[in-house]
């Protein structure tokens, strides 16, 4: 390839490189797309395992393939960290021999996971920008682990899983991380201390959230650390919209929507990556029959360990078939939450589903399965009060327990209330988002530092 004929004719060109997780590469695209409304050339470099689908994505975005290499098992496995730091292992070296070849590169964005691309990025002069694709509070718990260690916080123990963290607040140790197989553990604080160090090292650092839902947290990181920080969050709707769904979308689920009346159906969505037992399938499935109203739930493949949707409970299957419920194997979640029809969200209060919800003022009942999901919870029901957890993290999920939430957030008072408190944040995340707003004047920000010598 001639200079000229590169992928930017001439433009900056950004190139982004995703995790190959659906919760990582949703945000990262729609930055892309956010940049390259905004002028800018885009490269996204993707790896074999979970790679995106071509026809979906903007025809003059240029995509460049990295073979991983990483046995499939592993990728497949709910433990992230040896996953993740196989991928690094195993992607520098041909991430270095593209980005050595490539022209007008002006920067690197890659998922804070990705520290090995990330130095390479800082090796060959490029600017390395990692994007956060959790929350600010969620990048402080990384920040700060080796010193939660030392407090003797971490690794957690039974004893002190009520205790404050009070470094953090609102954050309890149960909320950190869970992981109890000492190998596991040791691979996550391993993965970890390259990241942040890895971020330190960086030009800047983008934050996938907002002034109005994180300010505190956000202006810690910035004290925190001596790099420029972009709070541009939340991706989803700075963007135009880019289909970057790795699984097939359900969109049928929509006219059923249309058929139902306001504010009445619960949405349910557990993200993913996690799975469940065929236990707790069963138990959402009479809590969400108890309940007598509308539901709309995403089983996705590999939702439940050791079990199909076709061996539910039949009088779930009745429930369907007389159309009180429908369940998808994947759904255009964003349109799902837009709908008029969605009066709640139970979630596993990934990061995405829960900027989605705020953004479309969902109020949400949550069962938070691991990793960041749990310092989210926290956040959902304790700081901004638009939501509240089935049960605890630990204990196993009843029908009864369904049944309950679904009657609390749907009936009168306490749901009355959560409402309101969520109509208030949606507005000022709205208001955040608008022309002018933090969010928009730090993408701005962001888009003079790439496009800088
Ligand atoms: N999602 C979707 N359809 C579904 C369920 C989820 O498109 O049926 C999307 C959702 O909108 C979000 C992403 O998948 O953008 C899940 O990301 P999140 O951080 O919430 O959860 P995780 O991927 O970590 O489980």
């Amino acid at each position: 390839m001639r200079p000229s004929d590169g992928p930017g004719g001439g433009r900056p060109l950004v190139v982004l490189f995703p995790l190959p997780y659906q919760g990582h590469i949703n945000p990262m695209l729609r930055l892309a797309a956010a940049l390259h409304a905004r002028g800018l050339a885009i490269t996204v470099v993707h790896t074999e395992t979970r790679a995106p689908d071509r026809q979906k994505l903007p025809a003059d975005f240029d995509l460049v393939t990295i073979r991983d290499g990483v046995a499939p098992e592993l990728a497949e496995s709910d433990d992230v960290a040896p996953f993740v730091l196989a991928l690094n292992r195993s992607c520098a070296a041909p991430f270095r021999d593209y980005l050595a070849g490539a022209r007008d590169v002006a920067c690197v964005v890659a998922d804070v996971d990705w520290f090995a691309p990330l130095g390479v990025a800082r090796e060959l002069g490029v600017k390395a920008l990692p994007l956060m694709t959790s929350s600010a509070a969620k990048f402080r718990v990384y920040m700060a682990f080796p010193v939660l260690e030392e407090k003797g916080y971490l690794p957690i123990r039974e004893s002190n899983l009520d205790t404050t963290v009070k470094e953090l607040p609102p954050l309890l140790v149960r909320d950190l991380h869970h992981e109890k197989d000492e190998t596991r553990y040791r691979a996550y604080a391993h993965l970890l201390s390259n990241m942040v160090s890895g971020v330190r090292q960086s030009s800047g650092l983008i934050l996938n959230t907002l002034d109005a839902i994180e300010e505190v947290d956000i202006a810690n990181i910035y004290k925190d650390i001596s790099i420029p920080v972009f709070a541009i969050g939340p991706l989803h709707i700075l963007s135009p919209s880019v289909d970057s769904s790795l699984l097939l979308q359900d969109r049928s689920c929509l006219q059923w929507l249309d058929a139902q009346p306001p504010g009445s159906v619960i949405y349910v969505s557990l993200g993913s990556l996690m799975s469940i037992d065929a236990h707790e399938l069963t138990e959402i499935a009479w809590g969400l029959v108890a309940s007598r109203r509308p539901f709309l739930w995403v089983i996705r493949p590999g939702l439940v360990r050791g079990c199909e949707a076709s061996e539910l409970p039949i009088e779930l299957q009745e429930e369907i078939v007389r159309d009180r419920g429908r369940m998808v194997s994947w759904a255009p979640q964003q349109e799902v939450l837009k709908h008029p029809a969605v009066g709640a969200f139970l979630t596993h209060c990934g990061w995405n589903s829960t900027l989605e919800s705020i953004l479309e003022g969902v109020p949400m009942i949550c069962r938070p399965l691991g990793g960041d999901q749990l310092c989210n919870a926290r956040y959902v029901c304790e700081v901004w009060k638009v939501g509240f957890r089935v049960v605890e993290v630990e204990n196993q999920l009843t029908r009864g327990d369904v049944q309950v939430a679904i009657e609390k957030m749907m009936g009168q008072k306490e749901g009355d209330e959560i409402r309101e408190r969520m109509r208030d944040l949606r507005n000022a995340a709205a208001k955040c988002t608008s022309k002018g707003g933090p969010t928009d004047v730090s993408l701005q920000r962001l888009v003079g530092f790439i496009v800088s010598p």
